[in-house]
C-alpha cells in the first residue's frame, strides 16, 4: 500500500516545491492551515506530516501539540519545516513530539532522505504496534489489545448510556480435534473460527479477539442483544456451512463453537456502580461484565455445546438459552429475531 504524506503550510508555491521533490514518494495531501490539516488527518490519518512552523492562525507548533493529544494522531511522525533555525527552535520542536526538522529554503536531496528515514521508521513501528496487540495466527486482536478496547468501549458506553454487548467464543472439544488431526491441523482450524467470527461481524467498530488458546471474545459496541444473538447465529451457521471435519466430537460431525453472550442495556444514566451490586460484587464492573459473558458461557457448554446463551449482565441472575441448537437458528424468547 502506498504510504500517504501531508503537506502543511500557508504558501502554495511552497507546497508546490516540496510536492514536485517528493512526487515519487508516496500519496501527496496538502493542506494550507492548521486547522484544515487537523481535520484532514482525522478523517484519514497520514503517515507522515511535514509542517511548517510559521502559519498564521494556528502555528505548526499549535498543529503538533493538538496530534500529540488526540491518541489516533499522537504516533504520526510530523518533520517540522522552518525558515528559523537554531538550537532553541530544535529543542522547542523536538519538545513538542517532532521528529525531524528541515530548514527552508528546502534542499532536495536532504528532504527526500529525511522523508525516506521517517517514513521506514513509520513502518516498522507499524508493525511493533500490530505485533503488540494482533496475534500471529489468527489475526485477532490478542488478549492485551482485546482488553484495552473492553476497557475504552465500557468506559464509551457508560458515559453515553449504550448498548454494549460482549460474546465468548469456546471451540468445542477442540482438544479431541488436536488429538486426532494434529497441532497443525488444529492451527488451521482456529484460524477459520476467526475468519468466521470476522465474517459474522459486520461493523468495523466491533473487536475480535484471541482471548485464549481456543477461546475467542467478541466486542459489540452499541449492540443490544438482539443484535449479539443474531451474530451469534450467523457464526454457528457459518461454523456448519464450513463443515471442518471433527470425527471425534461427542457433539457433531463438524467443528462447533459454544458461544456466551451478555449485554450491558442501554440507559440515560446507568449508575456506575451498579454492575458491581448486581452481579459477583466487589470486583471492577469491566471485570464483571467479562464474567457475566463467561457464566452464559459455561451455561451453553453444559447444556450440550454448539449453541449460543445469553445473559443479562445488570438484571439477569441466571442465563438464558439464546439459540437452542445450531441447526435450528430459533430464539428463545418470543419476538426475537434470530
Ligand atoms: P470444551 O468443549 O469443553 O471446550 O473442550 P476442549 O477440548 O475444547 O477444552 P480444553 O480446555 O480441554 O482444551 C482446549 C484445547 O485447545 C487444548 C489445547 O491443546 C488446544 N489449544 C489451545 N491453543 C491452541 C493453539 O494455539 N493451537 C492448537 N492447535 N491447539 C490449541
Ligand atoms: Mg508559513
Ligand atoms: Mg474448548
Ligand atoms: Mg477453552
Amino acid at each position: 500500500m502506498q504510504e500517504c504524506i501531508l503537506l502543511v503550510d500557508d504558501s502554495p508555491p511552497s507546497i508546490q516545491l516540496m510536492g514536485r521533490m517528493l512526487a515519487d514518494h508516496g500519496e501527496l495531501r496538502f493542506a494550507t492551515s492548521g486547522q484544515a490539516a487537523l481535520e484532514m488527518m482525522r478523517g484519514t490519518a497520514p503517515d507522515l506530516v511535514l509542517l511548517d512552523a510559521e502559519m498564521p492562525g494556528m502555528s505548526g507548533f499549535e498543529v503538533c501539540c493538538a496530534m500529540k493529544a488526540e491518541p489516533e494522531l499522537a504516533d504520526i511522525p510530523v518533520i517540522f519545516v522552518t525558515a528559523h533555525g537554531g538550537a532553541e527552535f530544535e529543542v522547542a520542536a523536538l519538545d513538542v513530539g517532532a521528529a525531524d526538522f528541515i530548514a527552508k529554503p528546502v534542499h532536495e536531496t536532504l528532504l527526500r532522505a529525511r522523508v525516506r528515514t521517517q517514513l521506514r521508521l513509520k513502518r516498522l513501528a507499524d508493525e511493533l504496534r500490530l505485533a503488540a496487540t494482533h496475534d500471529a495466527l489468527t489475526g485477532a486482536a490478542n488478549r492485551r489489545g482485546f482488553e484495552r478496547a473492553l476497557e475504552r468501549e465500557w468506559r464509551r458506553s457508560q458515559r453515553n448510556g449504550l448498548w454494549l454487548s460482549l460474546m465468548l467464543v469456546d471451540v468445542d472439544h477442540f482438544k479431541l480435534y488436536n488429538d486426532h488431526y494434529g497441532h497443525i491441523a488444529g492451527d488451521t482450524a482456529l484460524g477459520a473460527v476467526a475468519g468466521a467470527l470476522r465474517e459474522a461481524c459486520m461493523r468495523p467498530t466491533d473487536v475480535v479477539g484471541r482471548y485464549g488458546g481456543e477461546e475467542f471474545a467478541v466486542l459489540l459496541p452499541d449492540t443490544p442483544d438482539c443484535g449479539a444473538i443474531h451474530i451469534a447465529h450467523r457464526l454457528l451457521e457459518t461454523m456448519q456451512r464450513l463443515g471442518i471435519a471433527h470425527a471425534t466430537s461427542p457433539t457433531a460431525a463438524h467443528l462447533t463453537v459454544s458461544v456466551g453472550i451478555t449485554t450491558l442495556p442501554e440507559s440515560d444514566n446507568i449508575p456506575p456502580r451498579a454492575s458491581d451490586e448486581l452481579c459477583c460484587a466487589p470486583a471492577r464492573p469491566v471485570e464483571n461484565f467479562l464474567k457475566s459473558a463467561d457464566r452464559a458461557l459455561y451455561a451453553a457448554k453444559h447444556a450440550g455445546r454448539a449453541q449460543a446463551w445469553h445473559l443479562d449482565h445488570l438484571a439477569g441472575n441466571e442465563p438464558w438459552p439464546a439459540l437452542a441448537l445450531v441447526d435450528s437458528g430459533r430464539c428463545a424468547r418470543a419476538g426475537m429475531a434470530a
